[in-house]
């Protein structure tokens, strides 16, 4: 089973993908969690991804590409996975499609989580403040700018997977426990 969650910084994907990942067992990718791996190393790339990430803009598509592609070929991703942070741009959308249409796969979800958004800031902040360890871009104007990028070129992602009839709507202001057993009961 191969899904995205998807959905505004703050929705809870994260928290979501780990849950699904445990319950069917297949990998969490998060491309967040990766780049902070790789700043977290020090490497130059690290270098520069931090400053992008601090800054609340996006990674090129041709890193973030080639990222997930490299994924997507190891053996702990052939029975599934779930998606986080990822496709981001229509051009992810499209290159992640024609690299599982290579190997005879596809995404059977989209999982899109509806939140409101004049609460977001806030769920941040609150995440920032409650997790021992301090995001770089948690703060409330980098908060802004990320939700911003997300309607302007993650938004229009949506109707890609909408035409090929995969979303699957789930209210992301219920409590967390909910909006586990709203994902449960879209995804039959
Ligand atoms: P996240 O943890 O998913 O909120 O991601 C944190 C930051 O990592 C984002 O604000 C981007 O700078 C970068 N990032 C994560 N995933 C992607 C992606 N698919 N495309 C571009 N940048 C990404």
């Amino acid at each position: 089973m191969n899904i995205i969650l998807f959905g505004p910084p703050g929705a809870g994907k994260g928290t979501q993908a780990e849950r699904l990942a445990a319950k069917h067992k297949v990998k969490h990718l998060s491309t967040g969690d990766m780049l902070r791996g790789e700043v977290a190393a020090g490497t130059p790339l690290g270098l520069k991804l931090k400053s992008i990430m601090d800054s609340g803009a996006l990674v090129s598509d041709d890193i973030m590409i080639e990222l997930i592609a490299t994924c997507i070929e190891q053996p702990e991703c052939q029975k599934g996975f779930i998606l986080d942070g990822f496709p981001r741009t229509l051009a992810q959308a499209a290159a992640l499609e024609d690299m599982l249409q290579e190997r005879g796969r596809g995404i059977d979800h989209v999982i899109v989580l509806k939140v409101d958004e004049n609460a977001l800031v806030a769920r941040v902040l609150k995440r920032a403040a409650e997790s021992g360890e301090a995001r770089g871009d948690d703060n409330e104007e980098t908060v802004t700018k990320r939700l911003k990028i997300y309607h302007d070129q993650t938004a229009p992602v949506l109707p890609f997977y909408e035409h090929r009839s995969v979303l699957r709507i789930v209210d992301g202001m219920q409590s967390i426990d909910e909006v586990t057993e709203s994902i449960a009961e879209v995804l039959g």
